[in-house]
């Protein structure tokens, strides 16, 4: 019966290695006894072999110790080499325990004894498991690993979208200065070309960047149980039956604030980690408590440890002993816990275990105001809806002014303004691209002022056109700045027009 359980749903592919179509018999007999859902093939020499390798690819292989031409060493050597992952069970009638031994060490499976072979079916069954088990461990690896080169991936492309923007920044302003300095008409015309490539470059530094972020995910408050919980469901199908898990939680109801999912993925790192360095078994402990104002996080194992070269070096990107390692592991770690305001510090020495320690906030409460930690600049969050056609312009608009401290709410037309003032409220400046043509600037403005916004606006004009500005009722603080816009004016009138609405 229990065999039934592992081959419910597709055929097992069993290969004898027999010279003996008898014995071979008797075994397929006592399998379909014990209900294995199985086809069988038989081979005796090298050749039989490595063609049923590549053809029938067996699930398990089942096979002689000795046969006239050929041995079961041989052959377990062949199958090891070609197909590392199936399960190879030698039966003989000759097998003494040395040899037995011997065979474990080569990497067979299991052996059994011929004529007392009433705990084959067991045999079978229990080494098909565990080669699936090995299996999905093996898939989750590559999962994770798949994760981690997404994730330098990301950290690559921030660190070079923002590099990016900061090169073509000159890109974006010199050309305009060149084409007022000058009346060559080819020298505008080749400004203009620079000038564009410019733009070009910014937007996908900018798409690039955008990209990243939103593969970022929110943070939210959770607790750490849960956590643990998940992380040992996740952990299970790797963990061997050599290595003991246990985890300690002092208090179950501690919580974290922080982006679970990238919290669950660092611990696991940290304990995949753990169980790759204990080859031969050993203890991995997950841990957690509180510590003054914050949580401590521990992930202890009794593997090999590390020397001082590897401990150097540990969280540098692609560093790795494996010879399948990312080495991207523990860069995520610390990337992830740095992220949420903590620290990651390791202790390991060759031989006594490793032991990676976390020190995380407690999340403050609702109602902390956090004094002294507002950053000393002119803004006081006050929020700009920025209304511009050119999507570069914008973003650079955008991050300029929240680089100064203000909250920039951005839209690309008069249209998307009118959105983001019904959705989001009144806004404490508006700044508006005078060159709009679908729906312009005058039109945008006076729907605001009709709807109840009293606020300041500021109109980035291009020069010729002019502004009528009679749409817009009495006492309104209006602003002009010419094109091309000069950040620093862009900042003092900000900053101008919101003093004088507060001086009304
Ligand atoms: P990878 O696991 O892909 O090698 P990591 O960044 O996760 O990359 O780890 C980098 C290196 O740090 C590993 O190759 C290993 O040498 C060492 N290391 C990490 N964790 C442990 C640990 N628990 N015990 C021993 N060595 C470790
Ligand atoms: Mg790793």
């Amino acid at each position: 019966m229990p065999l039934r359980a592992i081959s419910r749903d597709a055929k097992v592919r069993v290969l004898f290695i027999e010279d003996s179509p008898e014995d071979a018999e008797l075994i397929r007999f006592q399998l379909e006894d014990a209900h294995l859902n199985a086809e069988y093939l038989r081979v005796e020499d090298e050749e039989g072999l490595r063609e049923a390798l590549a053809g029938f690819k067996p699930d398990i292989v089942l096979s002689d110790l000795s046969m006239p031409g050929f041995s079961g060493h041989d052959a377990l050597q062949i199958v090891r080499e070609h197909s590392p992952q199936v399960p190879f069970i030698f039966v003989s009638g000759t097998i003494g325990e040395d040899v037995a031994v011997a065979a474990l060490r080569e990497g067979a499976s299991d052996y059994i004894l011929k004529h007392s072979s009433a705990r084959l079916p067991a045999a079978v069954e229990r080494a098909l498991r565990e080669a699936r088990t090995e299996a999905e461990r093996q898939r989750a690896e590559r999962e994770l690993m798949r994760t981690q080169r997404l994730e330098s991936l990301s950290l690559l492309a921030a660190g070079l979208s923002h590099d990016l923007r900061n090169i073509l920044q000159p890109l974006l302003i010199v050309p305009d200065l060149i084409a007022q300095r000058s009346d060559d008409p080819r020298l505008k015309q080749l400004a203009a070309v620079v000038a564009e490539c410019g733009r070009r470059g910014h937007e996908m530094a900018e798409s690039m960047l955008s990209f990243v972020r939103g593969s970022r995910r929110a943070s939210e408050r959770f607790r750490i149980a849960d956590l643990f919980r998940a992380v040992e469901l996740l952990l299970k199908g790797s963990l061997p039956r050599t290595v003991e898990f246990e985890q300690k939680l002092e208090d179950p109801d501690v919580e974290l604030h922080g982006n679970y999912t990238e919290l669950q993925q660092c611990l696991l790192n940290l304990c995949l980690n753990s169980v790759q360095a204990m080859p031969s078994g050993g203890r991995l402990e997950l841990t957690a408590g509180v510590r003054g104002e914050r949580v401590v996080l521990v992930v202890a194992d009794t593997g090999v440890g590390m020397d001082e070269h590897t401990l150097a070096q540990l969280f540098t990107p692609f560093f790795t002993t494996k010879s399948d390692g990312t080495g991207l592991g523990l860069v995520s770690c610390r990337r992830i816990i740095e992220g949420m305001g903590g620290q990651i510090s390791v202790a390991s020495r060759p031989g006594e275990g490793t032991r990676f320690e976390m020190l995380l906030p407690l999340p403050s409460e609702p109602v902390d105001e956090e004094p002294g930690m507002a950053p000393v600049v002119p803004g006081q969050g006050e929020r700009i809806l920025i209304v511009f056609r050119d999507g570069t312009r914008l973003s650079l608009l955008g991050n300029a002014l929240a680089s100064q401290g203000y909250a920039p709410e951005l839209a690309s037309d008069g249209a998307a303004a009118l959105r983001v003032f019904a959705e989001s409220g009144e806004p404490d400046v508006v700044v508006v691209d005078n060159s709009i043509a679908l729906f312009p600037a005058a039109a945008l403005l006076s729907t605001m002022y009709e709807s109840g916004y009293r606020g300041p606006a500021i109109l980035v004009g291009d020069g010729g056109k002019a502004f009528d500005r009679s749409v817009l009722p009495d006492g309104v603080v209006l602003e002009m700045l010419p094109q091309p816009l000069d950040m620093h004016r862009l900042f003092a009138a900000v900053a101008e027009v919101l003093s004088r609405r507060s001086a009304r």
